[in-house]
């Protein structure tokens, strides 16, 4: 694709620099997400780590939480541990609203406290393309229910810490805090695959169709 793709990320609160940073190395024009409007134009969004509850409040505040609904059901997003908490359909300990995209099931600080947090090697699944990573974990949440339709692509101790399930992405773990850009990269080409497809698409397949 010609030129740099337009991407979002969620910018209310939490770890949103890092990600600024990894998505401009794998050539974004990143766009930080606070209002509506910033919407307008973006072929994908990440949802950043941070206090989820704080972000579900500042959502209806901004008035972003319709349009962010909306705009989820059509492109390409990546929710990161505070962010795949807003991405999934059930949510524990305690329970709160969220977005409902994806089928998961997720336990907050599931993995410990602030001062728990660490860093380990990941194990890939075979729907990963590439090599493994390392994984940043921070007050993460635990995916305890996968659905059928979501696939996993990295595993922790036999459980499932990144997903995917069309296209929607969410990893408990914090991809940006490391010096890899494997995870951006992966997202990135689902955006460019996704934009791809519109623009080659028929605008409108019926267009060849007379009607009197
Ligand atoms: N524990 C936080 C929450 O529930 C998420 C932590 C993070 O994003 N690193 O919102």
């Amino acid at each position: 694709m010609a030129g740099k793709l337009p991407v979002g990320i969620l910018a209310l609160q939490g770890a949103v620099e890092p990600h600024v940073r990894h998505l401009e190395r794998v050539g974004a024009e990143v766009v930080r997400v606070r209002k509506p409007e910033h919407l307008q134009g973006l072929c994908g969004i990440i949802l950043p780590g941070g206090e989820s509850t704080t972000m579900l409040h500042l959502l209806h505040v901004n008035q972003l939480w319709e349009p962010l609904k909306a705009f989820l059901q059509s492109k390409p997003s990546l929710g990161v541990c505070a962010g795949a908490i807003l991405l999934a359909k059930a949510v524990s300990h305690p329970a709160q609203e969220s977005l409902g995209l994806m089928d998961i099931h997720v336990e907050r600080n599931a993995f410990g406290r602030q001062v728990d947090s660490f860093e380990a090697t990941l194990d890939k699944t075979d729907h990963w393309p590439g090599e493994t990573i390392e994984g940043v974990f921070i007050r993460a949440p635990r995916f305890t229910g996968v659905g059928d339709r979501t696939r996993t692509l990295f595993h922790y101790k036999g459980e499932p810490v990144m997903v995917e399930q069309g296209k929607c992405l969410a990893a408990s773990f914090h991809p940006e805090l490391t010096e890899s850009l494997a995870v951006h990269h992966y997202f990135i080409t689902k955006c460019e695959t996704e934009a791809t497809s519109w623009t080659t698409a028929s605008p409108n397949p019926f267009a060849s169709l007379s009607v009197n």
